[in-house]
């Protein structure tokens, strides 16, 4: 491998629209001139909570799933359809999106008994395991191939569902050895499903809401990765939520451990563990706006790097 790997993780805003579908998709082919981009996407804006309200609501009922799994079909096929057109592989997503929605159905009326647990964890997978393939869909209909991974094959947790703790010796492992199958064919690009992994007897599990970022950060140590960008629709990490404080500022730089401290509050708007992954293996993190790549972003740098800049 001529070129770093960069662990790049999209959220669901930068992929809940269509715009932000073609946005990401340039960023992408930008990338791989410099790098061998590994990407991690989250379920499109708004779907996670549907499907918690999904399963709520659901409670084996046939005729609540349905109506559940129509909604978030119609979305998924409203973006594809804006996006890759007639193209034959939106008839390729359309026969990925149909299996996809019978595992949700199946999941929603299996939403009660001993093992509605595990159900309620493929329930809320659903969003992540229809982002993939659509988005590796939409980088291959602009000239940069790509398939989709679902993290189950790669990420190991223990069996808590819902908040699932990732088990590094095996996910490590596993990554490692999916990698060095994947550079055989280098021109695709892999766009691996953020927020689950599976136990060890293959279970789907979800590691905690706003885990996609934790999976980014899971995945950049594991590849060795010289650097996570994390892309969102805000131009970096700010003091404060900017949507609601008029006084919150746009932090440049800050160091792994000031940012861990805050991450660990609750603030900065990532998961509270993303970092430790990466500061014990001294990863940088760029935090970054998908409508406004310009835009310089914030800079998480380990200690040394952060004193000397
Ligand atoms: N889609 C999941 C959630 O909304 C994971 C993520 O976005 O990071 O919590
Ligand atoms: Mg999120």
């Amino acid at each position: 491998m001529d070129r770093p790997v960069h662990v790049l993780k999209f959220g669901g805003t930068s992929v809940g629209t269509h715009e932000g579908l073609h946005s990401v998709s340039h960023i992408i082919r930008e990338a791989r001139d410099t790098c061998f981009p590994v990407v991690v996407v989250s379920a499109a804006a708004g779907i996670t909570d549907d499907l918690v309200r999904a399963a709520d609501e659901t409670r084996g009922d046939r005729a609540t799933a349905e109506a559940w799994v129509r909604h978030v079909g119609r979305r998924y096929r409203a973006l594809a359809q804006d996006v890759i057109g007639d193209a034959p592989l939106c008839t390729h997503y359309e026969s990925v999106l149909q299996a996809e929605l019978s595992e949700l159905r199946r999941a929603l009326q299996n939403g009660t008994g001993p093992h509605a647990a595990a159900a309620r964890d493929t329930v809320l997978a659903a969003g992540e395991r229809l982002m993939a393939p659509l988005l590796a869909a939409v980088f291959t209909v602009h000239d940069c191939p790509a398939r989709p991974v679902d993290a189950t094959a790669l990420i190991r947790t223990d069996a808590v569902h819902g908040d699932a703790t990732v088990q590094w010796p095996p996910t490590c492992e596993q990554v490692q050895s999916w990698f060095e199958e994947w550079i055989d064919e280098p021109d695709a690009v892999p766009v691996i499903t953020g927020f689950i992994g599976a136990t060890a007897d293959g279970t789907t599990t979800t590691i905690g809401r706003g885990g996609s970022d934790l999976s980014a950060a899971t995945l950049a140590r594991a590849l060795e990765a010289e650097r996570l960008e994390r892309w969102t629709d805000v131009d970096g990490l700010y003091t404060r939520d900017p949507a609601t404080h008029d006084d919150a500022r746009r932090l440049d730089q800050l160091d792994f451990e000031q940012a861990r401290t805050w991450t660990k509050a609750g603030r900065l708007g990532m998961h509270p563990c993303t970092l430790d992954p990466l500061a014990a293996a001294d990863i940088p993190v760029h935090v970054r706006c998908t409508h406004r790549p310009e835009a310089d972003g914030t800079r998480i740098v380990p200690a040394v790097a952060a004193t000397r800049s």
